[in-house]
């Protein structure tokens, strides 16, 4: 009776993670108690922490300057982390985006709240229905990143190949293709994406940050927004999602059998 939804998220879960997630809800790993239950300075948990994040840099084959952070909240919530973190990285305070629909959109009404946001592209007037081209060698040396969506999940666009850019740092939003085709990160100061697509359950983000872009985030930064803190504490600046974590350990897992990112692709 198992319906097939095509939606982009929340959506559909491999049958056997869910199978799983219903054998372990009311004994984790033989712990006598449910996973949402146990504390997250638990070494089951801590070591379920540890495994999702070399999940995530073998299946993405990060190179070891990055890190792998579960941020609070959405991929819409983490418009507002990049910002927070990377605009200050120059005293202009200048993010550059190129719109390409809805969700750029909104990320650029998040950076202007912390700086200044500059539209370098726009696929507006075909209605986003293409990427528009864009002149790199015109882009403001002021300009602390470019923010790009890798993939227009309304409007049905991506990115092929991703802009060249000469050391500033490119900020993806890739929530809703996350895992689904090899990428080469080094280009990336930074990668994003909300759990809820391709990695399990709504309440978290994956963000993949290369380290020396850390400890510039602006000084009004919540503790849990601020990549650096949510670093050094191992995604945990408090209690976190344990149940959303679970699921993504699942989800990476399952990934990883059916022969990892080039199989899926
Ligand atoms: C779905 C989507 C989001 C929104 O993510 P939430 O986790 O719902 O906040 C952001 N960006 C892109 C590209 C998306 O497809």
């Amino acid at each position: 009776k198992r319906v097939i939804n095509f939606t982009a998220g929340p959506s559909t879960i491999p049958m056997p993670v869910l199978q799983r997630i219903q054998e372990e809800f009311l004994d984790f790993q033989g712990i006598g108690a449910s996973i949402i239950e146990i504390s997250h300075r638990t070494p089951q948990f801590e070591a379920l922490l540890a495994e999702n994040v070399a999940l995530i840099t073998e299946l993405l084959e990060l190179p070891p300057n990055y890190k792998v952070l579960f941020a609070a909240g959405g991929g819409v919530l983490q418009m507002a982390m990049a910002p927070m973190n990377l605009i200050a990285l120059k005293p202009a305070r200048k993010a550059l985006f190129v719109d390409t629909g809805i969700f750029t959109g909104r990320a650029i009404q998040e950076a202007a709240k912390y700086g200044t946001s500059v539209v370098v592209a726009s696929g507006k007037e075909s209605g986003f229905t293409r990427i528009p081209e864009v002149d790199t060698d015109s882009l403001d040396e002021d300009a602390s990143y470019l923010h790009i969506a890798t993939n227009n999940t309304v409007h049905a666009t991506m990115w092929k190949e991703f802009p060249k850019l000469n050391g500033l740092p490119l900020v993806g939003d890739s929530t809703s293709e996350i895992l689904s085709r090899k990428i080469d990160v080094a280009p990336f100061g930074m990668i994003f994406a909300g759990f809820q697509k391709n990695l399990g359950t709504v309440g978290l983000s994956l963000v993949v940050v290369r380290e020396e872009l850390l400890g510039h985030a602006v000084k009004e930064t919540p503790r849990w927004m601020d990549c650096q803190v949510v670093a050094e504490t191992d995604s945990m600046p408090s209690a976190t999602n344990a149940f959303a974590l679970c699921v993504c350990n699942l989800v990476l897992k399952w990934l990883k059998e059916q022969g990892g990112v080039a199989a899926l692709e």
